[in-house]
This record gives structure tokens, C-alpha cells and sequence, in this order.
């Protein structure tokens, strides 16, 4: 690989291809997969040393999925579904790691993918219709499209707490945990967060460190996942299912599939008895946050509904916590709808409080103020400690792209279009980036929905639309900048119909300072939007400007807005 120039420059030629993919994670392995059988010629670049995106980076102890593993698995191939055996009702970390491992060694995809080479821009040329993209070993590779499976967490968020410089313990990140063993046993850790990521990992080292002292500024709702190993016949009988399945899980909301399944009645329906019987009966029951979160059809949008299970869950901390005073600070605001932060599941974390050697310090009332060569200051207090994780989550949903310089037509630049929060069409293409395609991008259901059959649908949309440009003879696709303005303006909608943006989640960019407070995914239903992108395409690709090599444009139903 030639270095690059001075001043940026590069002195080499640049290699070409059809299509470039960016991430190999789930979804960049199943575009590679997509292209492989197109007979396409393809590069993807992946920043880690090996496939997996998520499952390759967040390596925390306990990490575990939340969505049972039978349904977060891929779908388009039978021969995969039926060699792999998952052995528990949520899987493990390593365990989906090693499954999308067997996915790229089976279909032999390695071959096209550069390791630990991070896509550092990517630059679209209007007379060859070519991106031009960089990297941070020097490559240089050129395409006519580019699909952006950079993953929807995947760039590390770590607050800016001075005196990090001078800590003289280990620290580390959640979402970039070594590949090496830690030894946390018999050290004083302290664990700063409590999404999914602190609550995962804090229940796993409770019982091995020295002590562990919990850094938390807003409380969670955590219901009980009741991981176990799948029984005999379980898996069987849902491959031989699997088509009805798929289709039950294609025409829902979520791309799940619940079992119980939610009442479809309102919370409203029932008297308190009835309700509290059920709600016992999923907590009991427990697994993925839908099982109790969609026990009735209006948590969702209903204060007083959300209210009945989120008191529900609070009188459970009470419960399961000895210390009254620890129980109260666990118990999230009344402020916060259930739900509203992505909900996490857990395997004992309330019950973690009672161990001896765990405290709980809460961070909003004394913020963590530095980082101090021996631990960390908040404003009342200092705490020695060997160990800090972070397990302050993700820039979500935009962090990745905008890592990259993406430079389109006429001079857009993507930093600069999505200043005041991410504009797109479906998720998938943002105006002035032709031919650049985005998996799970903002505005497309992504983290609302089960990320495989989510994803899979948007890379065959893709595939679909590339094979329709070849077809007819079309070099680029873009969106318009009106369908563009219209489908984000019904992602808010869609979105403030629901108490999904009232919480300061990630979900609205609260997380990161500085984010514009913008809802980013499509929480309309993963029904209600593939059904509108096979309406696009069905009007000639509505909202979209095709275009051949002298540019003209010939796409109808653009003509005609
Ligand atoms: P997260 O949900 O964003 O949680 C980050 C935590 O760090 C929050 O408790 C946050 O507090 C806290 N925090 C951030 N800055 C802080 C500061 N300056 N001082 C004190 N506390 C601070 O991140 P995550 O837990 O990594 O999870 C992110 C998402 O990844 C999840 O929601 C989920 O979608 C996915 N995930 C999934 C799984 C799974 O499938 N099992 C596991 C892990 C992660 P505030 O709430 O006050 O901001």
C-alpha cells in the first residue's frame, strides 16, 4: 500500500471497484455475501482485526444479547440456520462472535475485506460518478457505490473528565474492551454508567472484584431476562418454523416475536388486580423487554398506561433491594417513561445491591468532577479505585458516519447537512451523497427493530435498486431533497406520537453534549416501513433522482413533483 503524500495527497493508483462496503459487522457481511452472489467486485474495509462489528468490539464480561437468539440470527440462508445450534435463550458475546465468524469463513468472505484499516473519507467525483475513499493506512479505492454498514454503536463515547492523563490504574471502555484477560478479582473497580452495557457488566464482576462501587446518574428500569440454556427441541422446532416466523416477525412492529405475546388490549382495559397478576405473571416469565414492555398496545403512547408498569417495576426494586435508600436512588423518575431509554434485561443486577461489597453512588446530585491519579472526585466525594470502566456508551446512529469526511455532490458535506441532526430518506440515502447507502442509518428502523431481519431487508432493497440502475442504464441514485425533508419531518411525527423522545436517551442524542436533541430512528413499525419502500419502488423509485451519464433525468416520478 503506497503512504500517502505529502499534504494528502496520494501517489498511488487507486484500485477500482463495483461497490465498497465500510463495517463488517452482521450487516456488512451480508451485503458482502449479496455482492458476492451478484458477482460484483467488492472491497470492505473493517477497523477491527477480525469480523463482527459489535459483537467484535464490546467484549466486557457479561455481555450478552437481549433479543432471544433464535430471532437474532440471519434469515437468508437455510444451510446457515440449520449447521448452527444456539445454545441458550440469549446468547453470549462470544458465542454470536463465533457465529459470525462461521458466516464469513462459510461463505469464504475474508477474502475481500482489509483489516484494521479505518475508511478515513470519502469523496464523490460528479464527472466518473466514482467516490473516491481514504484510509488511515493509505488505500486508496474508488466505486461507483458505497454501502455504510458502520454500525449503529459503534463509536465509544468516554466523557471528558480531566486528570485521565494521570490515573495510575487500568481503565477501560465497554465498547472497547482489550482482547486480552482483565484480572478484576480482588481489585477496587469502579463501573461509571448504567445502560445495558454497566448493568451487564456489573453483575458479572460483582462477585470477583474487591469491591465495586457503581457510578450512576440516572436510574433504570431493568426487568429480569431468565437466561437459560434452550431446551431439548426448542431449536429445532423454531427452525422448522422458521417461515412462519419470519412472516409473523415481518408483518410486527418490532421484528420480534413474543412469547407470551402482548394482550392487544389498553392498560386502561383492565382493573389493578387483573393488571398486577400480569404483570407478576412477565416478570416471572421475564426475557426480552417486550414481553412486559408490550403487555399492553398503549405503554407506548399512554403516560398513565407507561406509569402502571413503571411503578410496577419500581415496587419490584423495593422489593428485591434491603436498603430503603439504595432501592429509592435505583428507582428511575417519574419523568422517564418506561421504555423511552432502551430498556435493558438482567440477571440479577437489583439483587447485586445487597452483596457487601457493592455501593451505589449517585452521580447526579455529586457529578463525577476529575479523575485523580488514584480514583476519581465527584463534587462530595472521592473514591480510590484500581479500576474505572466506562460503560458510557455510543455517539449512536450518526457517530460513525460522521467520523468520516463524506464529501458528495457539489460540495456537501455531510458534518455541515446533518448540523442541527441527521437528514435522510429511509434511513438509506441522505441528498448530495449519490450511490452511498446506509445500513440502519438514522431515520431507517434500525435499533428499534431486530437488526438482522431489519438490515437484511435494507441490503436487499439496496441490491434491488442497483440491479434496477444497471438494468436501465441509470449511473446514480439521490435522494431529493424534498423526499428527503418530507421522510424525516414523519420520522418526528411518528415519533412524538409515542413517549419514545421524552427521555434523555441516546435515542434523541441527550448523551453526547453538544448532539442536537433530534429522535434519529423510525419507530413507525417495521411493517409499516418496508411496506413503504416497496411503495417507492413500485412508483418508479418516488423521491429519488436516478440518472444517467449525461445526467439527465429521466426518473418519472421525479419529473413530475
Ligand atoms: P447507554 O445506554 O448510553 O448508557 C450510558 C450510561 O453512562 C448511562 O447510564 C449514562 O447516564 C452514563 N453516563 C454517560 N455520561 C456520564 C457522565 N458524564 N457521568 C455519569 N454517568 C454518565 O450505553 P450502553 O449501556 O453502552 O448501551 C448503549 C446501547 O447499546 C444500549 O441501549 C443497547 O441498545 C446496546 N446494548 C445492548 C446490549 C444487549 O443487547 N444486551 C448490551 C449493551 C448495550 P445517563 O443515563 O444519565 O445519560
Amino acid at each position: 500500500m503506497a503512504p500517502a503524500a505529502e499534504g494528502g495527497a496520494t501517489t498511488q493508483t487507486p484500485e477500482t471497484v463495483d461497490v465498497i462496503v465500510v463495517g463488517t459487522g452482521m450487516m456488512g457481511l451480508y451485503a458482502l455475501y449479496c455482492l458476492r452472489e451478484r458477482e460484483m467486485s467488492t472491497i470492505a474495509f473493517e477497523a477491527g482485526d477480525g469480523v463482527g462489528g459489535t459483537w467484535y468490539w464490546n467484549r466486557y464480561p457479561g455481555a450478552r444479547c437481549d433479543m432471544e437468539s433464535v430471532q437474532y440470527s440471519y434469515n437468508f440462508s437455510k444451510e446457515v440456520r440449520d449447521e448452527w445450534n444456539w445454545t441458550h435463550r440469549y446468547a453470549t458475546q462470544p458465542e454470536i462472535l463465533s457465529y459470525l465468524n462461521h458466516v464469513a469463513d462459510r461463505f469464504d468472505l475474508r477474502r475481500d475485506i482489509r483489516f484494521e484499516t479505518r475508511v478515513t473519507s470519502a469523496v464523490f467525483d460528479e464527472k466518473t460518478h466514482l467516490w473516491t475513499l481514504e484510509t488511515d493506512r493509505g488505500d486508496v479505492a474508488r466505486a461507483r457505490y458505497c454501502i455504510m454498514a458502520t454500525g449503529s454503536l459503534s463509536t465509544p463515547f468516554r466523557p471528558d473528565f480531566p486528570g485521565i492523563e494521570d490515573y495510575q490504574g487500568e481503565w477501560y471502555h465497554g465498547g472497547t474492551w482489550p482482547h486480552h484477560e482483565v484480572d478484576l478479582a480482588g481489585k477496587r473497580v469502579g463501573v461509571i454508567g448504567t445502560g445495558s452495557t454497566g448493568i451487564q457488566l456489573t453483575t458479572e464482576i460483582a462477585p470477583v472484584v474487591k469491591h465495586l462501587t457503581v457510578f450512576q446518574r440516572t436510574a433504570n428500569y431493568s426487568t429480569p431476562a431468565r437466561n437459560r440454556p434452550l431446551r431439548e427441541g426448542e431449536l429445532d422446532e423454531f427452525k422448522a418454523n422458521h417461515a412462519e416466523w419470519f412472516r409473523e416477525a415481518t408483518y410486527s412492529h418490532t421484528g420480534i416475536t413474543s412469547n407470551p405475546p402482548s394482550t392487544n388490549r389498553s392498560a386502561h382495559d383492565d382493573t389493578p388486580e387483573e393488571r398486577q397478576l400480569l404483570f407478576e405473571d412477565r416478570w416471572g416469565i421475564g426475557g426480552q423487554p417486550q414481553i412486559i414492555l408490550a403487555i399492553y398496545n398503549d405503554i407506548n403512547t399512554d403516560q398513565e398506561a407507561n406509569d402502571m408498569v413503571a411503578d410496577f417495576v419500581r415496587q419490584k426494586i423495593r422489593e428485591i433491594v434491603d436498603d430503603p435508600d439504595v432501592a429509592e436512588l435505583l428507582c428511575p423518575d417519574k419523568g422517564q417513561p418506561i421504555g423511552s431509554k432502551r430498556p435493558p434485561i438482567d440477571s440479577g443486577y437489583f439483587e447485586m445491591f445487597n452483596l457487601d461489597n457493592v455501593s451505589l453512588v449517585d452521580v447526579r446530585s455529586a457529578p463525577i468532577e476529575r479523575i485523580t491519579p488514584t480514583g476519581l472526585c465527584t463534587t462530595d466525594d472521592e473514591y480510590e479505585l484500581d479500576v474505572i470502566i466506562f460503560a458510557t456508551g455510543f455517539d449512536a446512529l450518526t457517530g460513525a458516519m460522521l467520523a468520516i469526511d463524506i464529501r458528495g455532490r457539489d460540495g456537501v458535506v455531510l458534518k455541515d447537512i446533518w448540523a442541527e441532526g441527521p437528514q435522510t430518506n429511509l434511513g438509506i440515502m441522505a441528498a448530495g451523497l449519490p450511490n452511498m447507502f446506509m445500513i440502519h442509518g438514522p431515520g431507517s428502523t434500525s435499533v428499534k427493530v431486530n437488526m438482522f431481519i431489519g438490515g437484511e431487508h435494507q441490503i436487499d432493497w439496496i441490491m434491488e435498486c442497483i440491479e434496477h440502475l444497471d438494468a436501465n442504464g441509470f449511473v446514480c441514485i439521490e435522494t431529493t431533497e424534498e423526499a428527503q425533508a418530507d421522510w424525516t419531518a414523519h420520522v418526528q411525527e411518528v415519533a412524538n406520537e409515542s413517549l419514545q423522545p421524552v427521555a434523555d436517551s441516546w435515542y434523541v442524542g441527550a448523551n453526547i453534549p453538544g448532539k442536537p436533541r433530534v429522535y434519529m430512528p423510525y419507530f413507525g413499525g417495521f411493517e409499516r416501513y418496508w411496506k413503504h419502500c416497496d411503495e417507492i419502488v413500485a412508483d418508479g423509485y418516488r423521491g429519488f433522482r436516478l440518472s444517467r451519464s449525461d445526467s439527465s433525468e429521466t426518473n418519472p416520478s421525479v419529473a413530475a413533483e
